[in-house]
């Protein structure tokens, strides 16, 4: 898919570039985005079956084919159940630093190719910049991310527990961002889930709240904010409307586009330029 815009108030100006992209899933059940820059394609994640995330592409007119790479975050099921089967049948380096791949080696079977990052050092995927940071949650070495093409910036933060500093930093002067609201704080703290649970999920190392993306965003936000797309939201403690309701306080102006990612579909593919 080409990403190229042609600039029609001068010929002689190179043709801006923009980047592509959409949620093929986010929740507990399996977390996968597809990011490109219409020459560099990725996966971030791949947290659903092969067969699914191929069907998911497919839907959107995209191949797996056409990707260069899986960006894996964490060990955890819902972010690396179809990064092997991906790999294998499409011939597919995986990034990932050395902590998750020691942890995620056994689920992910056998990698057409593996390539360590560390976080806080970028590394490049052909045309895409991208910069791995290190996120509090309860996995060996849990990697949030910025995608970089020019002057394009895509912030990806999916399982946090809190917002440390770091994560503002990086966070600042998005285009556009994907975003965890996994749950709504009374919702979860009256449900039915054990208390145990419940304070997993709620403390430093489990997931962000509604609330607490909606103070993230209001810090971290920027004149060349055009999406969010909040993702990873749980289906027992949290619904797309009380998510949109809560986070949209912090984007109250209206020049940002918020949406919410699905387990059961992908997001339209969305773009910045
Ligand atoms: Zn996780
Ligand atoms: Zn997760």
């Amino acid at each position: 898919m080409s990403c190229v815009v042609a600039n029609h108030d001068s010929d002689l100006k190179p043709p801006r570039v923009c980047m592509r992209f959409c949620v093929l899933a986010g929740g507990s059940k399996g977390n996968a985005a597809y990011i490109s820059d219409g020459t560099t394609s990725i996966l971030m994640d791949a947290g659903l079956s092969g067969v699914e995330i191929q069907r998911r592409l497919q839907f959107l007119g995209l191949h797996p084919q056409d990707l260069d790479a899986i960006v894996v975050s964490h060990e955890h099921a819902d972010h690396i159940h179809g990064v092997g089967v991906l790999s294998r049948r499409w011939n597919l380096p995986v990034y990932l630093n050395e902590k998750t791949r020691l942890a995620g080696e056994s689920q992910m079977g056998r990698l057409h190719e593996t390539r360590d990052f560390e976080c806080g050092l970028d590394f490049t995927v052909n045309t895409l910049r991208i910069h791995p940071f290190s996120l509090s949650h309860d996995a060996e070495d849990t990697a949030g991310f910025t995608v970089h093409r020019d002057h394009l910036k895509l912030g990806i933060a999916t399982d946090l527990g809190i917002a440390t500093s770091m994560v503002k930093l990086h966070l600042r002067s998005c285009d556009a961002m994907i975003l965890e609201a996994n749950h709504d704080s009374g919702m979860l703290e009256t449900g039915p889930y054990p208390w145990y649970l419940k304070q997993r999920i709620s403390g430093r190392c489990g997931h962000l709240s509604n609330e607490e993306s909606r103070d993230l965003l209001a810090e971290v936000r920027c004149a060349n904010l055009r999406h969010v797309v909040l993702s990873h939201l749980s289906e027992q403690n949290n619904r797309p409307e009380t998510a949109v309701r809560a986070v949209s306080d912090a984007l109250s102006d209206g020049k940002v586009s918020l949406s919410v990612a699905h387990q059961q579909f992908s997001t339209p593919i969305l773009t910045i330029e």
